[in-house]
């Protein structure tokens, strides 16, 4: 996804302070702080901006500032931190009613101990070591989720801990007031892929509401021939296409249809100002094919997406795709397939039908055309491709009845064994960890989706601070999973989250 969406984000760099030594240290705590700010504002390893605020010394001081944050509509977040010392009652008023997500930055203007000079005046003014703990415990007690970032504001492993919140920041603000369209309903009697669209819009946002085809098909009608050649001619500069979609090809009316069907869903979706959609392969009526194609060019644009009616993974992946926006590594809409079971190395191919996300592509992805033998409609256009080998994860967001659970798996994505030459769709194959009788195991335990977001640029540190964000229960299957120690988890969140109601805001 391009990073136009950070263009008008912003972080607000907030310091606490106080009034006990005197106004000449304030000066400095100030100038101190607008140079931090400046120089988060100004790392390349930070994507948005970050906004100085004016220290803040006072409950009063506070109070604004958190208000004022609530209330502006561009600012994702607060970074907080405490130069010198700030009574944490002060801002007890400020931070209960606090919406926006919180990162409290446990830095210090100089890296270093000045061993030959330091006196008392410098240890006044540089007090994070303790300010920070003060703030921190009033957190606790508030029994407020944030994240908490240690070490020198210079220091590039610091910038990445800010970068990733930032990120997963950006992801939760954007799905706040986003229109999810769904054409048609679920896939019939399945149920991972349903769930409570009340919940989820008063958990994370966004709405999610239902469109008959046939909405769909007027847009998909006005498409006029112009716009379909001109569409055909950007896909013979992005893909190697197949020569049967060559003008001079037998399918090349299908490519046609197919560009149309795109041409007609992107002017529906930016009619409706919608940031994702759902398909359904039983309800396609008026539509041509399957949209293949379509769907996995809206896809890398940075559309969220879920096939069968899925609006969780949509909205899940249109939230992992703001968090991803220019880093390396693509998100797409992803499904477990099929196994490969051999004892030498289990490894899961993934894959869909057809709607595999471009922005995975190991290569220039070629474009096809295949029947497809569900839906009952002509062939579907698609890319086909491989995904790159190296790191990834599978995340899936289920509701459970009383809450939302966002569920993560490391994965090592690895080079097929062997060419896949009839093998029709977009696909990755990847070592889920710790193995894959642990990980399935442990995902099958948990009630994870057979659809998920996956991504090869997110980490598990971006899903973290975003389900921290939402208060949504987050399980993580890694290389330290174990069923034994899962289990526990499983039970013991369920007793955590009746007790505490802690789910959302
Ligand atoms: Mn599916």
């Amino acid at each position: 996804m391009n990073t136009d969406v950070f263009t008008q984000l912003e972080v607000w760099f907030v310091v606490g302070s106080q009034h006990l030594y005197g106004p000449e240290a304030l000066k400095q705590v100030s100038d101190d702080a607008r140079q931090v700010a400046v120089a988060l504002d100004e790392s390349s390893q930070i994507p948005l901006s970050v906004r100085f605020r004016p220290i803040v010394t006072t409950p009063e001081e506070i109070n604004q500032v958190c208000i004022e944050a609530n209330s502006a509509e561009n600012c994702v977040g607060l970074v907080a931190w405490m130069h010198t010392f700030s009574p944490a009652r002060m801002w007890i008023a400020g931070l209960t009613q606090l919406r926006k997500p919180l990162l409290q930055l446990h830095t210090q203007f100089n890296r270093d101990i000045p061993w030959d000079t330091i006196d008392m005046d410098y240890m006044n003014l540089h007090q994070t070591a303790h300010g920070g703990r003060e703030f921190g415990f009033i957190g606790a007690r508030l029994r407020m989720p944030r994240k908490v970032v240690v070490g020198h504001w210079q220091d590039p492993e610091v910038l990445e801990r800010i970068d990733v919140w930032a990120r997963a920041a950006c992801g939760w603000h954007d799905l706040h007031g986003a229109k999810f369209a769904r054409f048609g309903d679920n896939m019939r009697e399945v149920a991972v892929t349903e769930g409570n669209k009340v919940s989820a819009e008063v958990e994370f946002g966004f709405a999610v509401n239902g469109y008959g085809v046939g909405d769909l098909v007027e847009h998909v009608n006005a498409a006029t021939d112009k716009q379909i050649t001109n569409l055909i001619a950007e896909y013979n500069d992005t893909y190697v296409i197949a020569e049967e979609l060559s003008p001079d090809g037998v399918m090349y009316s299908s490519l046609r249809d197919a560009a149309a069907i795109e041409i007609g869903m992107r002017s529906f979706l930016t009619d409706g100002g919608f940031k994702g959609f759902t398909t359904t392969f039983e309800n396609l009526h008026g539509l041509k094919q399957l949209p293949g194609l379509p769907v996995q060019r809206l896809m890398a644009e940075g559309y969220g997406f879920g096939a069968e009616g899925d609006w969780k993974t949509a909205a899940l992946l249109r939230a992992m795709k703001v968090m991803d926006a220019g880093l390396s590594g693509g998100t797409s809409f992803m499904e477990d397939y099929t196994y490969h079971f051999d004892p030498n190395g289990m490894k899961v191919l993934g894959s869909h039908m057809l709607e595999i996300c471009p922005s995975i592509a190991n290569a220039k992805p070629s474009m096809q055309i295949h029947p497809l033998g569900i839906g009952g409609k002509a062939d579907p256009v698609r890319l086909v491709f491989d995904a790159p080998a190296g790191p990834g994860l599978n995340a899936s967001l289920i509701d459970l009845g009383d809450r939302f659970r966002l569920l993560v798996n490391t994965v090592e994505t690895v080079a097929p064994d062997a060419p896949l030459p009839r093998l029709p769709v977009a696909r990755a194959l990847w070592i889920p960890e710790p193995d894959l009788k642990v990980a399935a195991a442990a995902w099958i335990l948990a009630g994870g989706a057979h659809h998920t977001g996956f991504s090869q640029s997110l980490t598990v540190e971006h899903l973290q601070d975003f389900s921290e964000m939402a208060k949504v229960e987050f399980v993580l299957i890694d290389e330290n999973t174990t069923l034994f120690d899962l289990k526990k988890e499983l039970r013991w969140n369920d007793l955590y989250y009746h007790m505490t109601g802690l789910s959302g805001w």
